[in-house]
């Protein structure tokens, strides 16, 4: 099993192209703390972490990816600590305490768009009340229970948010930039249980992190006449932190946003595609049933859906998913570093892709 930690070895046992193509993209430090353990600590110490000697010295993983200037601090002592993948009981209790709620009766209690709802086999659309676009709706399941999550489910969602797209777009031709949100329980930011998918369709500008992506991605192109999300997965692949399910390739990414981040890159340019649709499903699936997640986010985004004064060659559709932290926790998994620094996770990325059992 490879780790985090072990990261410098595996970059140095690349071949000489691929670790200038790390080089190009990454840049890798090690970072060595130190501190002295009291006596009166030392049985806590072995308890918690295993050993003393593992606390005494401890070595931080800090990648920043060059292009996007993203960065992460991987501790790997925090990524040795157990974790439970048991659903806990009061998030449970609370999922069915929600029961009943108005999205549970969703074509009554919830407003309609003014092209009206768009209904799936196992989802309806509803107009956002307090919107943050112009266009901001929601696909609201049938299933109140939001970890209830099937790839056949999953599907109808992505297909039900995208007609939805199409007709807010046929309303105003100049709504055509597309994200979806799905923030799953309270910890995700989520203020409504009750299992639902936020759709925004934007104008002028796509959002500002998409945008930000649109525009390395293009400067790395005319810097070394290469895609940068082809030459991204080819960086994760060699270092065994990616997979393909079908013609969607998978990365636990190694500059995560926060923990357990997997990034989707479909094999064409849109979202409807049907490898991508299954893949998602797939991968919520292990996310939630294998790695035990229960508060997430996903992004889902792609070129605006109609002509555009940017260059969006090369640009694919993407999905991005984060792990939000255990609801039962009370402390929130964002903190100053993340939001100004660089963010710090102890989930190593090897764990990640291996739950999601690629070839
Ligand atoms: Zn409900």
């Amino acid at each position: 099993m490879k780790r985090i930690a072990e990261l410098p070895q595996y970059v140095a046992q690349l071949s000489d192209v691929q670790r200038a193509l790390f080089e190009r993209i990454f840049r890798l430090d090690v970072a060595q703390g130190e501190l002295i353990v009291p006596s009166s600590m030392e049985s806590w110490v072995e308890s918690s972490f295993g050993s003393v000697g593992a606390v005494r010295r401890q070595h931080v993983v800090k990648l920043t990816n060059l292009i996007t200037v993203e960065g992460t601090l991987f501790n790997p002592l925090r990524a040795e600590r157990p974790t439970d993948f048991d659903p806990q009981d009061d998030v449970r209790a609370a999922i069915e305490a929600t029961r009943g709620g108005p999205f549970c009766h969703a074509e009554e209690l919830t407003p309609e768009d003014v092209f009206g709802r768009v209904r799936g086999k196992h989802c309806v659309t509803a107009s956002n009340v307090a919107k943050y676009d112009g266009f901001h709706g929601l696909v609201i399941f049938d299933e109140h229970d939001p970890l209830a999550i099937t790839n056949e489910r999953v599907h109808d969602y992505v297909d039900t948010a995208l007609r939805w797209a199409r007709r807010a777009h046929n309303v105003d031709a100049s709504a055509k930039y597309f994200f979806l949100v799905w923030n799953c329980l309270w910890k995700g930011g989520s203020s409504i249980v009750h299992g639902h998918m936020q759709l925004a369709l934007g104008k002028g500008l796509h959002y500002a992190r998409v945008e930000h992506w649109r525009r390395q991605a293009l400067l790395y192109r005319l810097a070394h006449g290469a895609n940068y999300f082809e030459d991204l997965y080819r960086v994760h692949d060699a270092l065994g932190l990616a997979g393909r399910i079908g013609g969607t390739r998978v990365l636990a990414s190694l500059t995560p946003v926060k923990e357990k981040e997997l990034l989707l890159i479909s094999p064409t340019r849109w979202i409807d595609d049907e490898d991508f649709e299954d893949a998602i499903g797939e991968v919520l699936n292990a996310y939630v049933h294998r790695l035990g997640v229960q508060s997430f986010n996903l992004a889902l985004f792609q070129r605006p859906i109609d002509t555009a004064e940017e260059d969006w060659e090369g640009f694919p559709a993407m999905i991005r998913i984060v792990d939000r932290g255990e609801p039962q926790v009370r402390t929130t998994d964002v903190g100053c570093m993340e939001l100004y620094g660089s963010a710090v996770v102890s989930s190593d990325p090897y764990d990640v892709i291996d739950a999601m059992g690629l070839s």
